[in-house]
């Protein structure tokens, strides 16, 4: 951008990855409302902290409350949304943390743009692959009542596209792993990644 030098800073993000004693990136959690991301991402999240690691958890609840709270669902607000999430992330693990994303993020083109922001090395897919049906019938939120009867428009998996990622780092099925077992799962994956170090 014009007129807009950035500054030389002394401390990077590789001086805080090793203060903290781990590596910095983002799990980003794609998959229908209801599928299973918070509740996952929740259970990673606990699991790492655990541990001593770092973390954020970055969610509808604390974006769309908080510095997306212009945005509506109209596709143009979708796409910022996801924007602005993906330069937060990137702030995030500049700053050393592990970032847990869990948003529907439908679109394919929407979450290439997420990696391309954040760098294909600090970004990691996790698919939380529930069928829409069990989605419906678990119904956490009621927001699938409110989409079949028509209250809510554009509504992810009903009358909405979701498309599934075609390589994900990890794929889950909640209909057949429990939260520990993919938990554990998740862990496993990014362990070479985190470089954890317990000293
Ligand atoms: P999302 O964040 O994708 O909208 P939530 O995590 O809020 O979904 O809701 C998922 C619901 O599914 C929760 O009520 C959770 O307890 C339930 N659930 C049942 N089995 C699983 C599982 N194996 N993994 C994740 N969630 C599960």
């Amino acid at each position: 951008m014009k007129n807009v030098i950035p500054h030389n800073f002394k401390i990077g993000q590789e001086d805080r990855n090793g203060a903290n004693g781990h590596n910095s990136f983002v799990l980003w959690f794609t998959g229908l409302s209801g599928s299973g991301k918070s509740t996952i991402a929740n259970a990673v999240e606990q699991a790492l902290f655990e541990q001593g690691v770092k973390t954020y958890l970055l969610d509808g609840d604390n974006v769309r409350s908080g510095i997306n709270n212009d945005l509506t669902f109209s596709p143009e607000d979708r796409k910022e949304n996801i924007r602005r999430i993906a330069e937060v992330g990137k702030l995030f693990v500049d700053a050393g943390v592990v970032v847990l994303a869990a948003f529907v993020s439908p679109y394919k083109n929407d979450r290439l743009n997420i990696e391309n922001t954040i760098g294909s090395h600090s970004f990691v897919e996790i698919y939380v692959k529930t069928s829409i049906e069990e989605c419906e019938r678990r119904d956490v939120k009621g927001l699938y009542k409110k989409a079949r009867s028509g209250e809510i428009k554009d509504f992810t998996g009903i009358s909405a596209p979701y498309e599934a990622p075609d390589n994900p780092a990890i794929e889950i099925d909640t209909e057949k792993e429990t939260v520990e077992a993919s938990t554990a799962r998740i862990l496993s994956l990014i362990q070479d990644k985190l470089q954890l170090n317990h000293e």
